[in-house]
């Protein structure tokens, strides 16, 4: 989606040089001999021997653990940071093809501490947590503890980790291959499927059509052989979770994200009983758009042609003047990401699309790699990836490893940004049809994050389940299992003609299974803070930021218990949708107002 319009974002780079001065650095190789060289000293010293250790010698040897990983970790951020500037040129590719090996490598040499300590028996290790010399790193080691009953033997474990990269890992690897090299045939042009999904962004209702239409029809050839490799993934998945004694094909998902089953489905129960939201809101596009129905490639249909780009100087005033308006601490934070030039703004060719924070780089500030193209949507991307930075900074004093948060609280402070910002865009603009675009954008977003995802997760658990109960499904069955799960997301609202194959596009089924629910759970979660902060005000201020302070220090439970919020109640679920409809009457109202 490059735009040839100036933006000002075109100057726009990030000066890695805090991290190294260039890619032939002799730091950088450096660094990751020193890595090497103290992970074999760490194995020597405490391989076998971590049963033995005293508290102040455990922490002793954790903060030798997390020093390791971090001197490995710079130099490898920095390898996928060049490369996301620049994919085409070889030599960027190469080096972070070698980094990872190296640190692939590395995990197997270090991964008996977790192990051991995990060994250890419960009164054992009670008696060293309760210790304060393992105040730091508590939490960390209750963490690891959680997957004790779940653990092999050392030598079972490396044998798991080693045969993942032929097995499981080659097969996703597979997949996405398979995914890359389709080509969809749109109006006699070949493309790969990511611009041909782009064109169902287009205000041409023609051509939205024909474009799903050539993408139906490129999913099909290879459907055979994609619904093998997610059959074996499925079976290589219930292998792992069956020797491992796990009790459903979910639970080790929501172990590492540091969550229960309990609280998962307490979370799919709330989101699953409002399916009347998108409903309700896809009725009401197909009104905006003057249509009797949507069907599903109307769904990302623009509603207006508001075609006004906002400068890079504007959009930085806007999202810096949010978070200001929030916190004096929060927007100076956020305003030295663009006097540090800790951002890569421009749209360029060969440039990684979308954007992201690399958020925890040991001694490192963060970085935010942008495609701004000076739409809203790019101002509200910009807002959430400078959530992520604030996140970033805020958590840093406590490590490497204590910073870095689970999947279910990693979107908290982009998802606030995003909101903070949002708002202020809505304060900002009188002229009604104006209002109702932002509106719809914000609600499509909300429904892509929400709904979108647990419904995509309620197929996942369908397939999980029944390749478990009844072995291999034929490519119809995924498709019928798909349909059944769309049809009950979005009921009459959406026509569904031709979408049976296109469970096959979604690289996250078989790269990570489990991993799509926590977009909703993060995004809920998120909401539910912004309500209280909407209610109480200033009160909440103080509360959050040192909620993004404790970074991954805590469970997501004690995290939420600092800004008042019991993850156990489900209600917090049901109290983010509620916000969501509350944008959703408004929109309507709104349409109803311009009679539109
Ligand atoms: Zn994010």
């Amino acid at each position: 989606m490059a735009t040839t319009e100036l933006t000002g974002a075109e100057d726009v780079a990030w000066d890695l040089t805090d991290l190294y001065a260039g890619l032939d650095d002799p730091r950088i190789e450096a660094d990751v001999a020193e890595a090497e060289k103290d992970a074999a000293a760490f194995r020597a010293r405490y391989h076998g021997a971590v049963a033995g250790l005293d508290a102040p010698a455990l922490a002793g040897a954790i903060e030798e653990y997390e020093r390791i990983e971090s001197a490995l970790v710079r130099p490898l951020t920095f390898a996928h940071l060049v490369f996301a500037t620049n994919m085409a040129e070889p030599a960027r590719g190469a080096l972070v093809a070698r980094l990872g090996e190296k640190a692939a490598a590395l995990d197997t040499q270090l991964l008996f501490f977790g192990l051991e300590w995990a060994a250890l028996e419960d009164a054992a290790a009670d008696a060293l947590l309760s210790d304060p010399a393992l105040d730091h790193w508590r939490h960390h080691l209750q963490s690891l503890r959680k997957f004790r009953p779940f653990l092999l033997s050392e030598p079972e474990e490396q044998i798991v980790t080693e045969k993942t990269v032929s097995g499981s890992g080659a097969w996703s690897r597979l997949y996405e291959e398979l995914l890359g090299a389709l080509r969809v045939t749109v109006d006699g042009e070949e493309l790969s499927l990511e611009p041909a999904m782009a064109k169902l962004y287009d205000p041409d209702r023609e051509t939205r059509r024909t474009a799903a239409e050539a993408i139906t029809a490129a999913l099909g050839p290879g459907l055979r052989t994609r619904t093998f490799v997610f059959n074996t993934i499925l079976l290589d998945k219930s292998i792992d979770d069956r020797l491992r004694g796990y009790p459903t094909w979910i639970s080790s998902r929501n172990l590492a994200n540091e969550t229960t089953d309990e609280a998962v489905e307490a979370l799919i129960e709330a989101t699953t009983s409002r399916y009347d939201l998108p409903q309700r809101y896809y009725r009401l596009k197909a009104r905006l758009l003057g249509l009797d129905q949507l069907e599903h490639y109307d769904r990302f249909a623009p509603i207006a042609s508001d075609a006004t780009l906002t400068p890079w100087d504007e959009a930085r005033d806007v999202v810096v003047d949010a978070y200001s308006d929030f916190s004096d601490e929060a927007g100076s934070i956020v305003a030295r990401f663009f006097d540090g030039n800790w951002i890569d703004g421009p749209v360029r060719p060969d440039k990684r699309t979308g954007a992201f924070c690399a958020t925890t780089i040991p001694g490192v500030h963060p970085y935010v790699l942008m495609n701004y193209t000076g739409d809203r949507r790019s101002i509200l991307t910009l807002a959430h990836e400078l959530g992520h930075g604030l996140h970033g900074v805020l958590a840093q004093p406590l490590g490497y490893i204590n910073s870095s948060t689970p999947l279910t609280t990693a979107e908290t402070a982009s998802v606030f940004g995003e909101a903070l910002t949002f708002e202020r865009l809505l304060a900002q603009e009188d002229d009604p049809h104006r209002r109702l675009d932002l509106l719809a954008g914000r609600i499509e977003d909300a429904i892509a994050t929400t709904f979108r995802q647990i419904a995509m997760n309620r197929f996942e658990d369908a397939v999980h389940t029944e390749r478990r109960e009844r072995g291999e499904l034929a490519p119809e069955r995924f498709g019928e299992l798909w349909i059944e799960r769309q049809s009950t997301l979005f009921g009459d609202s959406v026509g569904l003609d031709g979408y049976t194959p296109w469970w096959s596009y979604i690289p996250h089924f078989t790269g990570a299974p489990g991993y799509v629910y926590a977009y909703a759970f993060g995004y809920l979660f998120s909401l539910a803070i912004y309500r209280r902060y909407v209610l109480e005000g200033e009160a909440m201020v103080g509360p959050y930021l040192d909620l993004l302070r404790a970074g991954g220090s805590r469970t997501p439970e004690d995290l939420a218990r600092i800004v008042g919020l019991d993850l156990t109640d489900p209600s917090i679920w049901a109290s983010g949708l509620e916000a969501l409809g509350e944008e959703l009457d408004e929109a309507e109202r709104l349409a109803d107002e311009l009679d539109l």
